[in-house]
């Protein structure tokens, strides 16, 4: 019998269970698919919202705006890139009445420093913008993340305070017991005394299996476009236009490598796992896109995907133990701002559990993590020093992002370690580049298939459907025999 099981390792249940490994409890995270990071939260704009855009009074406004003022200090404990380099919401309108009640909307929910400024205003700060804004309401306060980095980062140090990680393990049924849950998986039956229910799209499937009132979500499918770092110095803040009653509408944002991203669409969807992107989708983005910043490069983009928001009908986090079911806690409908929020809502859900089972707090926790070790951020001395000691470090596997067998090699060996092509990808950037990893997949396989000792065939994309290559076709047949 497990303390806490986390159903999800997406940035909402491992930033859950990096806060319950404060405590002496026992908590596992159970995740359906091969790794952290696999669904929404590897597929969104990656923005720290201001937190002028949910209603106030809701969980939604508390936590972004909370959320948002956690991420500097997060940011240098868990080592991840954080920017605060602020947001503009442009209006093409003569009167800014949208941007005014925004205003009022960021003031109530406690949002610092926002101003409504002329279109010159504007664009004085970013002079690509159109010549057709009027006026645009700029909030110093948001910044831009890495989300893999910061999902990743929550799940290593979640681990090393002891968090169990389990892959390929889903979560088919769940009942009550005397005393807690039981949770039916493909991989046996695990039972908990908490279940925290962080499943993303599916929080809705999880939470109906066990609760009599019903909560229902829709994935709202956002498509995007991704610049080359080439032209990353196009724009410096976030871009948005005033939203729709879809929700942010288009942005155009620098990332914290160095690209720029348009996006994302809205559109409803039945298909939990519908994350293609579409013609119209990607021709409705450019479109938008250049109405806000008409020289926009857009010959140099380099790929385009799509993320899922966890749409709840009331467009509200429901965060809290079912009042039907003793000891399951929602983590349900975290649509954007929810990486924003990720921080506030690991706290809120582990303050609520504490308050629950009033564990002991864990005096040996460990509050920071050290990322991947990246070459490039070191003096040329330093660089040759490590490249003598560890030679790996210089053979450059990646050449558009330059990275570093070294690095892939971290990846994997690190805790919660990279076991497939994409998850050496989101952590490392091997493969993130022009040539979307034409020319590092075949030399990252290799390196997998060593450290992982497994034949290249076992090697995947990203989870079980998706293996790159069925043999060898040419010599050294052995290793695929063995
Ligand atoms: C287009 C788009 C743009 C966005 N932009 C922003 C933004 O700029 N800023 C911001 O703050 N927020 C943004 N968001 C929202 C943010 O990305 C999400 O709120 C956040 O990533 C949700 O994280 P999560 O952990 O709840 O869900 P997920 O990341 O989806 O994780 C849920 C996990 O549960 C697992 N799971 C599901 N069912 C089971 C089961 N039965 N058994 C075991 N495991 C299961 C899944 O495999 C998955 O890994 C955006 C979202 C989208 C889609």
């Amino acid at each position: 019998m497990t303390d806490v099981i986390v159903i999800g390792a997406g940035v909402c249940g491992t930033a859950v269970a990096r806060e319950l490994s404060k405590y002496k409890l026992s908590v596992m995270v159970l995740e359906k698919e091969e790794d952290v990071c696999v669904q929404t939260s590897k597929a969104n704009s990656g923005i720290v919202h201001a937190g002028y855009d949910a209603r106030p009074g809701t969980l939604m406004a508390e936590l972004n705006v909370k959320g948002n003022r956690m991420m500097e200090e997060l940011a240098q404990k868990l080592d991840i890139p954080f920017v605060r380099n602020g947001s503009l919401v442009i209006s093409f309108e003569k009167t800014a009445s949208e941007l005014e009640r925004l205003y009022e909307q960021g003031i109530r929910n406690g949002v610092e420093g926002m101003k409504i400024l002329t279109g010159d205003e504007a664009r004085a700060m970013e002079p690509n913008l159109s010549k057709e804004v009027k006026a645009a309401l700029f909030a110093p306060t948001a910044g831009i993340v890495c989300p893999f980095e910061l999902n990743y980062a929550f799940a290593e140090n979640a681990a090393v305070n002891g968090v169990e990680f389990r892959f390929d393990t889903e979560v088919k049924n769940i009942t009550k017991t005397g005393n807690g849950l039981e949770l039916d998986t493909n991989q046996g039956v695990y039972r908990a005394g908490y279940v925290v229910n962080a499943a993303g799209v599916y929080a809705d499937v999880l939470h109906n299996m066990v609760s009599g009132q019903k909560i229902r979500i829709t994935p709202r499918k956002g498509e995007y476009m991704l610049l080359d770092r080439g032209v990353g110095g196009f724009v410096s803040h976030v871009i948005f236009q005033e939203p729709s009653k879809y929700g942010k509408g288009v942005l155009v944002t620098p990332t914290t490598h160095g690209n720029i991203l348009l996006g994302p669409t809205a559109c409803d969807i039945e298909n939990r796992e519908g994350t293609n992107t579409t013609a119209e989708g990607l021709s409705e983005v450019r479109e938008k896109a250049l109405r806000s910043l008409p020289g926009l490069p857009l010959d140099q983009v380099i790929t385009s995907f799509a993320g899922l928001r966890a749409h709840e009908d009331g467009h509200e986090f429901i965060i809290g133990e079912a009042p039907d079911v003793k000891g399951f806690i929602d983590c349900a409908g975290i649509e954007s701002p929810g990486l924003t929020s990720a921080p506030a809502i690991g706290l809120y859900v582990a303050d609520l559990i504490a308050a629950l089972a009033g564990p002991e707090r864990n005096p040996q926790f460990i509050d920071t993590r050290t990322g991947i070790l990246d070459p490039k951020k070191l003096s040329v001395k330093e660089r040759n020093r490590l490249i003598r000691v560890k030679p790996e470090y210089g053979n450059i596997v990646c050449r558009c992002e330059m990275v570093s067998e070294g690095e892939i090699m971290d990846a994997i060996h690190r805790p919660v370690g990279a076991r497939t092509l994409d998850g050496v990808k989101r952590r490392t950037r091997a493969g993130m580049g022009r040539c979307q990893s034409g020319f590092c997949s075949p030399k990252t396989m290799e390196i997998l298939s060593r450290e992982w000792k497994l034949a290249q065939s076992e090697i995947r994309k990203s989870g079980k459907a998706s293996g790159i290559i069925t043999g060898i076709v040419k010599e050294d047949r052995k290793e695929d025999s063995e």
